[in-house]
């Protein structure tokens, strides 16, 4: 059974309820030791408060969200992008973060060229991936479902992320979310493929039968149907040690709960049924 010491909330999953200094004082005072917080519940408490919020609750970071985001219509348009995630890994340095994920990005606004944003996709990691290098920063790439393929994220599947960190060597790896990988047959092999080195974050929630949302309507772990503890047992068997992160995007149903409820209910959950 897995053990609260393991779990980590991504603070998306209480956003509605708590910014971020809220959250991160709601994580530690219901005994769970990591978060993953986001650069916009960031910018909005401040770098340096939240920082220092977070270290002095003695808190872990399992992973920053996110850089990426990195096709464009124009070479402007990248250089954007690319400083942005200078900043975004700025942000990871600054929480001590296991990661930087990233959301690679989808098709820029009018285009159909899939195969292009996908080579954009490569060159913007390759690009941040000196400085992350540079300053001991992991960069995890974090495949979407294919749903998302149009407007978040081009890379979709286990195999075509690590295809990508096998191209540009070590410093790149991936974050393994459930929600997004657990149709893939190929899955298993994905990821011992990854192994130790390349594994560098576990997300989980649930995927609800019946989806009402394509972006916010993720289950609690254990009101769908992806069976959780196989992949759990596939990613430690592959040496992964990290943190069990909880990520639940749910506009309808636990955005709307007390964010106590939702941190008590990912605690049982996360050890009853991952
Ligand atoms: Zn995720």
């Amino acid at each position: 059974m897995p053990d609260t010491a393991q779990l980590s909330i991504n603070l998306a999953t209480v956003r509605q309820q708590w910014g971020l200094i809220e959250a991160l004082e709601g994580v530690a005072r219901a005994g769970i030791p990591a978060v993953a917080p986001w650069r916009d519940q960031i910018a909005a408490a401040g770098l340096k408060p939240a920082v220092q919020r977070f270290r002095d609750l003695g808190l872990v970071c399992s992973g920053l969200c996110r850089g990426g985001m990195f096709p464009a219509l124009s070479p402007e348009g990248r250089a954007t992008a690319h400083d942005d995630n200078l900043r975004a890994l700025d942000e990871a340095l600054a929480f001590d973060a296991a990661c930087l994920v990233l959301v690679v990005g989808g098709l820029p606004e009018g285009s159909r060229d899939l195969a292009d944003a996908r080579a954009q996709v490569e060159d913007g990691i390759a690009a941040l991936l000196e400085p992350a290098r540079a300053a001991g920063m992991p960069l995890a790439i974090e495949p979407l479902h294919p749903m998302y393929a149009a407007d978040r994220a081009c890379v979709n599947t286990m195999a075509q992320a690590l295809d990508i960190c096998d191209r540009l060597g070590p410093g790149v790896g991936v974050a393994c979310d459930v929600y997004h990988v657990w149709w893939d047959p190929d899955l298993p092999a994905q990821i011992a493929r990854a192994g130790r080195e390349r594994l560098m974050a576990f997300h989980i929630c649930d995927w609800l039968r019946t989806t009402r949302d394509l972006l916010l309507d993720r289950g609690m772990m254990g009101d769908g149907v992806i069976d959780i503890p196989a992949i759990r047992h596939m990613v430690e068997a592959a040496g992964f040690e990290g943190f069990h992160e909880v990520e639940i995007f749910s506009a309808q149903d636990w955005w709307t709960r007390p964010p106590e409820e939702v941190l008590q209910t990912c605690i049982e959950r996360h050890r009853t049924v991952c």
